[in-house]
């Protein structure tokens, strides 16, 4: 399917992109006139919106994704330079509030083909079987309305389309192994081990991370260079942008880049979605006929364009019966502990993720809150090493010029804590205006006293495990990471937005595909989760076939997973060492 690009570079055309230093797609993208209808059209292709897109294609829809990004060039358009990767970032204006109010911009969403997973650090692990129930075992919370045993084979299938480099045991929630073998340790993974080990702590050292350790089919291995979240130029790293989307296009999707959906519009007579209006790159606006309409635009994104689309019939949001639209936004508790060592740690040297502990995960009826938290390694680069410092110990001038020169004596840990979803945490519409004239969304966001005292008791573990790595000073800055809710996901239309497979409860022909489904968000990164659900989706579309477009009626009996599906190359090539049994304890 892809030619190796042989080193040298030219500037592709309009119908070529070039995907890694080393890959691109040979064939180009079909182009659909504006006035045709499709089957699906996704708004949004990032991680969920990636992967389903791909499924659809496999499965022969007509099927569009409109994305608000770039297609990447990442040969052309992506440095290895912490200040010059910003365009990845949604910036856009997005106003902020709250007793907590969140850091919007570069730590939350993507934009562009790729989405989030073009800049996530790709740490991979999976939910625990007690994130799913997390009302019945702890009181608090919510429950999904699908189990752990529901979505682990979809784990099982997206840990090897990605794929995910980890030890061969991994003891925490359902116990497991990854398909690829892990990563050698940097000096933040050897920091996190040497004090965990101190504390009789077990830590998990090379994964769970979607980076490959070994080259497989026509991707390089990791060549440790640190700039994951910078867009990883050598195609290490999995993105959806490199892992899912070739195989899309190859199949027949399209994706129209740089085009802003404004709107979903609705037919009352028919309680049904007609597809959706968007502003292309050239400011010109346009409707796209749909037979059905996925929403995958992240956990802000998503409710802020289902609001934007009130209308007849459903006056305060689309699929908003339940007036739960926007709400149960959920963060992780996500602070930065940093010690320094006397020896050179330099933590540039390796991927950010490359260790962690679930030690702390499950509810501990020892401690004073429900829920718990894992500890892992983040590595910053210089420049956020910087703010971190000006945030930590107030440098600033000489004295923050010296700490920076000082960075290569510094490790970082980060704390990745369950905040418990909240009615009142939520995304509105504010009076401000984008540049299309939409309004943008108005996060708010606050911490209840579970929450904070997590964070309190998490912070100060994290901080012990550094202590007993042998820093001599350990400083923290409190920030907030991985943003999911706002259209959850339950068996009840009165309290959640969609249903166990993304389905409004409202509009049968609407659904919604991201981290904004997510009920209960647990103390592991959100992204292969969000991407196994996206798997799931597409099945249960896949299964449903033309009822999706001609009838309202609806039934939830979960679809065979479609292991066919995959992307090319996805059960070859590499050094898997694990045969798919689940390891025992
Ligand atoms: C610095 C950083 C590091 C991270 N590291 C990890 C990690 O190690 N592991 C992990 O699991 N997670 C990580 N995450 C989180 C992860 O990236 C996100 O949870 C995930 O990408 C969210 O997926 P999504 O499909 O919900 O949205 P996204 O991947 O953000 O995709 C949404 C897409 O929709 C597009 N869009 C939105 N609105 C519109 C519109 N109106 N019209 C057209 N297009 C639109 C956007 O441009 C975007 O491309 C990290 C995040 C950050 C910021
Ligand atoms: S450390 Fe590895 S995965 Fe990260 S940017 Fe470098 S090559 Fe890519």
């Amino acid at each position: 399917m892809k030619a190796p690009y042989g080193g040298s570079f030219e500037a592709p055309d309009g119908s070529e992109h070039l995907l890694g230093s080393m890959q691109r797609i040979d064939f180009p993208m079909r182009r659909r006139p504006v006035t045709e209808e499709v089957d699906y059209v996704i708004v949004g292709v990032g991680s969920a919106g990636g992967v389903l897109l791909q499924r659809l294609a496999r499965a022969g829809f007509r099927v569009l994704g409109i994305e608000a990004g770039p297609f990447w060039d990442t040969e052309r358009d992506w440095v290895s330079d912490e200040a010059g990767s910003h365009q990845l970032y949604w910036e856009d204006l997005r106003i902020t509030g709250g007793t907590d109010p969140l850091a919007l911009g570069a730590n939350n969403s993507g934009k562009g083909v790729g989405g989030g997973s073009v800049h996530w650090a790709a740490f991979t692990p999976r939910f625990h079987p007690s994130d799913f129930e997390v009302y019945t075992r702890d009181g608090v919370g919510a429950d999904w309305p699908i189990s752990y045993s529901d979505l682990k084979p979809y784990y099982e299938l997206l840990e090897r389309e990605m794929p995910v480099a980890g030890p061969a045991y991994y003891p925490w929630g359902d116990p497991h192994g990854y398909p690829f073998g892990p990563h050698p340790m940097g000096g933040v993974g050897n920091t996190l081990i040497d004090g965990c080990s101190k504390l009789g702590i077990r830590v998990s050292a090379g994964g769970p991370v979607a980076i490959l350790s070994g080259s497989r089919a026509d991707r390089p291995h990791c060549i440790y260079r640190g700039f994951c979240i910078q867009g990883c130029k050598v195609g290490a790293k999995a993105s959806t942008l490199i892992t899912h989307v070739p195989d899309a296009i190859a199949r027949g999707a399209e994706i129209r880049d740089r085009c802003m959906v404004s709107r979903i519009e609705y037919d009352r007579k028919t309680n049904r979605v007609t597809g959706v209006s968007y502003i292309d790159r050239e400011g010109r606006e346009h409707f796209q006929r749909a037979k059905s309409v996925i929403v995958s635009g992240y956990a802000i994104e998503t409710p802020r364009l289902l609001l934007n689309s009130a209308c007849d019939g459903y006056e305060q949001g689309l699929a908003n019966s339940s007036g739960v639209l926007g709400r149960y936004l959920m963060a992780q508790a996500g602070s930065v502990i940093l010690g320094r060592f006397e020896n050179l740690v330099r933590m540039y040297k390796a991927p950010p993720a490359h260790a962690l502990t679930e030690e702390f995960y499950e509810t501990d009826p020892r401690r004073d809150f429900a829920r718990g938290f894992a500890v892992q390694t983040v590595a910053t680069l210089p420049i956020a090493f910087g703010k971190q410092m000006m945030a930590a110990r107030g440098n600033w001038g000489w004295g923050l010029r010296r700490v920076m020169m000082d960075y290569n004596h510094w490790s970082a840990f980060g704390l990745l804590g369950e905040i418990l979803p909240w009615a009142d945490n939520r995304v509105t519409l504010a009076k401000e205006k984008d540049q299309f004239g939409l309004p943008v969304a108005h996060v708010t966001f606050s911490l209840h006293d579970n929450d904070r005292k997590l964070m309190r008791f998490g912070t100060r573990k994290t901080e012990e495990i550094m202590r007993a790595a042998g820093a001599q000073e350990v400083v923290h800055e409190a920030r907030y990471a991985h943003l999911v809710g706002g259209a959850r996901m339950g068996s009840d239309p009165a309290s959640s937005v969609v249903d166990a497979f993304g389905r409004s409860h409202d509009i049968a022909n609407l659904f919604v595909c991201d981290g904004s489904i997510l009920p209960t968000q647990g103390s592991a990164n959100p992204g292969l989760t969000i991407q196994a659900l996206a798997a799931r989706t597409g099945d249960y579309l896949i299964r449903q076939g033309n009822r999706i477009f001609t009838s309202n009626d609806r039934d939830s009996i979960a679809p065979p997973v479609r292991h066919d599906l995959s992307p090319p190359d996805t059960f070859t090539g590499g050094v898997p060492h694990y045969s798919g049994a689940t390891a025992s304890r």
